[in-house]
Order: C-alpha cells, then sequence, then structure tokens
C-alpha cells in the first residue's frame, strides 16, 4: 500500500493545500477528501482522466470536498468513460451533486461517465478493499475510516477533522499507519494577531490528546495533518517532544510505503 500525501492543510493556511491523500492498493486508486485547493496538486499526480478509481469524503467542509467539482470537470474535459466511486456519510448524493450544479450549472446531467454513490454507516466492501467507517466529534458529521487492502494486508485509517471517540480508537487498533486531525497543541490556537483563541477539543483534536490515542489505539505508525497554519511553524519542537513516538508530521508529496 502506498500513502501520497498530496494535501495537508488546514481550512484557511495561506501557503498548504487543503487536505488530500491518494491511497494505492491492490490495483485500485482512491483520494481521501479534496478540498477546494487540492485538484493541482493532484493533476500534478497523473493528467490521466481514469486515473483514480473513486473518493472517499470524510466530511462536508469546503476544506475536504469543494475540490469535486474541478476534480470531475477535468475528468469530463479530458474524456473519463470509466465510473468513479463516491464514499461518504450518509447524504453524500445530495450534498456533492448540489455543489456541482452550483458550480457547473447543469454539468451532473451531462457528465459522461457514471457518479457511483456509496454513503456509508458501517462497512462497505469494494472488491479486494474493506472500507469501515465510525462517527467522530465534529462540528458537522464526519467520518473516522478504516482501510484494510492488499496482500499482505495492510491498514490506513484516517480521521478526516474532529476529535477521536473510544469507538473511534477502537477502529484505528492495529493500523499500519494512522493519519489524524492535530488542529491545536492543547486547545487553543493563535490568530494572525496573535491573540489566543480557546477552540477546545470538542470539534478538533490537539496534539496533545494524541498521545492518549496512540497509547489506545497503538498504530504502527502516525501521521499528524491539518495543523493550524501558526502551529505548523513549530512543527520541528513538536517532532523533538514526541521523539520516543512513531509519530510524522508530513509535508506535501511525502510518500509512504507500508
Ligand atoms: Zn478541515
Ligand atoms: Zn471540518
Amino acid at each position: 500500500m502506498k500513502v501520497t500525501f498530496l494535501g495537508v492543510g488546514e481550512a484557511f493556511d495561506e501557503d498548504y493545500t487543503h487536505t488530500c491523500i491518494l491511497v494505492e492498493a491492490a490495483g485500485r486508486r482512491m483520494l481521501v477528501d479534496c478540498g477546494a485547493t487540492a485538484p493541482p496538486s493532484v493533476w500534478h499526480q497523473s493528467k490521466r482522466p481514469d486515473y483514480l478509481d473513486g473518493i472517499f469524503i470524510s466530511h462536508f467542509h469546503a476544506d475536504h470536498v469543494f475540490g469535486l467539482p474541478a476534480l470531475m470537470k477535468r475528468m469530463e474535459e479530458d474524456g473519463r468513460t470509466r465510473p468513479f466511486y463516491l464514499f461518504g456519510p450518509v447524504g453524500t448524493q445530495r450534498n456533492v451533486e448540489r455543489l456541482m450544479e452550483v458550480a457547473y450549472p447543469g454539468m451532473v446531467a451531462r457528465l459522461p461517465f457514471t457518479l457511483r454513490f456509496r454513503e456509508l454507516q458501517r462497512s462497505h466492501r469494494w472488491d479486494d478493499w474493506n472500507l469501515r467507517v465510525v462517527n467522530t466529534r465534529h462540528s458537522v458529521q464526519n467520518l473516522g475510516l478504516r482501510l484494510e487492502a492488499g496482500s499482505p494486508t495492510k491498514v490506513f485509517c484516517y480521521s478526516g477533522d474532529g476529535m477521536f471517540t473510544p469507538t473511534a480508537s477502537k477502529l484505528y487498533t492495529n493500523s499500519d499507519l494512522l493519519v489524524h486531525d492535530a488542529y491545536s497543541m492543547d486547545g487553543t490556537v493563535k490568530n494572525s494577531r496573535g491573540e489566543t483563541i480557546n477552540i477546545g477539543t470538542k470539534t478538533h483534536c490537539s496534539v496533545q490528546q494524541l498521545e492518549r490515542l496512540d497509547d489506545m489505539a497503538r498504530p504502527k505508525k502516525m501521521a499528524l495533518i491539518h495543523l493550524n497554519r501558526t502551529l505548523r511553524k513549530d512543527k520541528k519542537e513538536i517532532l523533538k517532544k514526541y521523539k520516543q513516538r512513531r509519530w510524522i508530521i508530513p509535508e506535501p508529496r511525502d510518500v509512504i510505503e507500508l
């Protein structure tokens, strides 16, 4: 299994592309989220319209899903014919179609390839891939994902945005890689004026809370992403502080082979 971090940024970072991860295994390629600023990173990866088999959408926030209309429109222009799969929470079809209609009116009806929506509630078998999801805590419904694929089987887990729950911790147990939201250090972030804003740990996870998750779920490796734009400047200090753990803070285009 090969994991490429195309984007690792939060919603309002001036330099970092929105969250977007490419997972490849058993002859199949799936994007995991595609925020508004992510499509160019996908096109740099490959210009082939059939390159991707589908996408997993963790939740409906612009920095995770607003890249979809451009992604699809370019597939259409470049001549995609085979179906494209969309996995996400209940309501995915309605939301994606609405988003596409607002972006390019008439687009849904004219698309020359089929969109196959799979709204996930627990688990879903996609040929050799096995997807399992649970709800986590965010300001909107958000799915944490466990993906098992390949031979030997590798396990990729992804938090989307939000704070983990005991059920999510169980879902992530013994994964080869857990990619997790680490928006703040301790539930506070700094704005551009240097003022401290208390965001708590109800809708986003903090680096400190990840210590607890790491101890419970014991992933072989954990990738911290979606760091707040001021917090990510402390990357070296964070990695130094947690150097006894198997944590990484990936940069765009970093690749992990599992
Ligand atoms: Zn986000
Ligand atoms: Zn969000």
